[in-house]
């Protein structure tokens, strides 16, 4: 799936970063996940290994540690300001998977737990991204 695509991006983004540098060592990186994104962990953590090791091999870039972090959804509703997580509201499986395809399907889905507004934002839980 798409695990394998979004860790070569975030190696070739450490790798860039280092050689803008001039560094050939990232003692530690963050990556976070997500809840929305779907990403199975145990897949992309092992895509990041064996990437992590080839971009070793291929540019002597040396990523010592990565720590996979999960950030959980949340919703903002734009009726009456209310804010809830994803683990506050009852969905299907069905419903999830759409959502993990597809954040946006959140809006069929999900609605305020306090007003019933189809009506939110999402604040939190998309996405992936690097902090360093
Ligand atoms: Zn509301």
């Amino acid at each position: 799936m798409h695990e394998w695509a979004l860790a070569e991006s975030i190696i070739l983004t450490l790798v860039e970063k280092a050689k803008s540098e001039n560094k050939n060592v990232i003692e530690s990186v963050e990556i976070v996940v997500g809840e929305l994104q779907g990403i199975d962990i145990e897949v992309f953590e092992f895509a990041l290994n064996e990437l992590r090791n080839l971009a070793k091999e291929e540019n002597n870039i040396i990523i010592k540690n990565f720590r996979i972090v999960e950030e959980k959804a949340s919703f903002r509703c734009n009726r009456c300001g209310y804010v809830w997580k994803l683990d506050d509201t009852s969905l299907s499986a069905e419903a999830r998977e759409s959502i993990h395809f597809i954040p946006e399907a959140a809006h069929g889905f999900i609605q305020c737990p306090k007003c019933g507004s189809h009506d939110f934002e999402i604040v939190s839980g998309r996405g992936v991204y690097i902090r360093l």
